[in-house]
């Protein structure tokens, strides 16, 4: 049986969840008695897959061409189904990052596999794959298996684990140049501006998040604060985003984006369930509400029943000092 798996990659370095879909993809390789594969996509790859050996790959198929230096949706799908054509695959992980999220329908489609997204654990059972989704906005779990010839999982960034394990051989590298013309790319990127300073909520290990109990655009300047001495990214509840104060990619919710960080630091969010389909799977969630009973409390580990404006310099203040900043 053979098992894909797609490792991310960004000009020229893995993402955190390269490294978890691979060890997850070893595991239901080693369980399912297959044989593993992964996948990377880019400009001069071959020369990044090594890396990809600490986390459990034997074998990598580098698929590279100077046009993929950036991710395309269309010609990224279509290399990646073309290479999966030609292994012929029973199970494929993604993970459910930005570009996975958009590539794996894609490659579903193109393959006529069924896919469960954004899958926060999978465990192999009388040789399937078993996988776990939040559904109803986090509400509920359901467990599900896949029962097309080719199976895709998606896995959720943050959950799995990335833990390098040292000693094993470096994987064996095939560099293969796919076939690939200008049509295969719909969009064409003209420019790239980069976004400075602090990381993107999707991929921080810790987030500070801020709601309407911040009162006004400029308080968020108490969240930002705190995320600095943290090295945090910074999140949003929706009311906040629409009524204008913070823009929509730090958004974090069922219309915004999903994030499992390590700790997540809400200040002055009532914790709707449309806020908490986003961030429940936090590993550690503090929150900063002045309303004993507000129902982010329910889902938090550690709760300060007080105000935003007394608690967050105090908190920053006594940062600073602990990690000599
Ligand atoms: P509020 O609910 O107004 O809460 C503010 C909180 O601040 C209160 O709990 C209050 O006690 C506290 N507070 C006030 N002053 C202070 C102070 N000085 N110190 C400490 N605490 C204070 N929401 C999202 O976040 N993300 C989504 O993706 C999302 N998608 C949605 C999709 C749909 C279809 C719908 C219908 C709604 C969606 N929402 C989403 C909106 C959601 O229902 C809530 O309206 C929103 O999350 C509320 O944001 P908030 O917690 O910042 O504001």
């Amino acid at each position: 049986m053979n098992i894909l798996a797609f490792a991310e990659q960004r000009d020229g370095k893995f993402k955190k969840c390269a490294y978890e879909v691979v060890q997850a993809a070893r595991r239901a390789a080693d369980g399912l008695g297959g044989t593993l594969s992964v996948v990377v996509i880019g400009k001069n790859v071959t020369s990044i897959a090594p890396a990809l050996g600490a986390y459990g790959a034997t074998r990598v198929i580098a698929l590279e061409d100077d046009r993929l230096e950036r991710y395309s949706t269309t010609a990224y799908s279509k290399v990646f189904s073309d290479a999966a054509a030609k292994e012929s695959p029973s199970v494929i992980f993604f993970p459910a990052s930005q570009m996975g999220k958009d590539m794996a329908p894609r490659v579903s489609a193109r393959l006529g596999a069924a896919i469960a997204a954004d899958c926060t654990a999978f465990r192999i059972e009388n040789g399937d794959v078993v996988a776990t989704r939040p559904v109803y906005a986090g509400k509920a779990l359901v467990e599900v298996k896949v029962t097309t010839a080719v199976k895709i999982f998606s896995l959720r960034p943050n959950v799995f684990t990335a833990a390098a394990v040292g000693g094993g051989a470096p994987p064996v590298v095939e560099s293969v140049r796919p076939a690939l013309s200008d049509a295969d790319f719909a969009a064409k990127v003209t420019a790239v501006k980069v976004s400075e300073g602090r990381p993107d909520v999707t991929e921080a290990a810790i987030i500070v998040s801020g709601g309407r109990g911040l009162k006004a655009p400029e308080n968020f300047k108490l969240v930002e604060d705190l995320a600095d001495v943290l090295g945090a990214a910074v999140g949003a509840s929706r009311a906040v985003v629409d009524a204008g104060w913070r823009p929509h990619d730090e958004q974090v919710g069922q219309t915004g984006k999903t994030v499992s960080p390590s700790l997540y630091i809400a200040c002055g969010i009532s914790g709707a369930v449309q806020h908490l389909a986003g961030m429940s799977s936090s590993k550690y969630i503090v929150a900063i509400n002045k309303d004993k009973d507000a129902p982010i409390f329910q889902v938090a580990d550690y709760g300060i029943a007080g105000d935003v404006f007394e608690i967050l310099p105090a908190l920053t203040g006594e940062l600073k000092k602990a990690l000599g900043k």
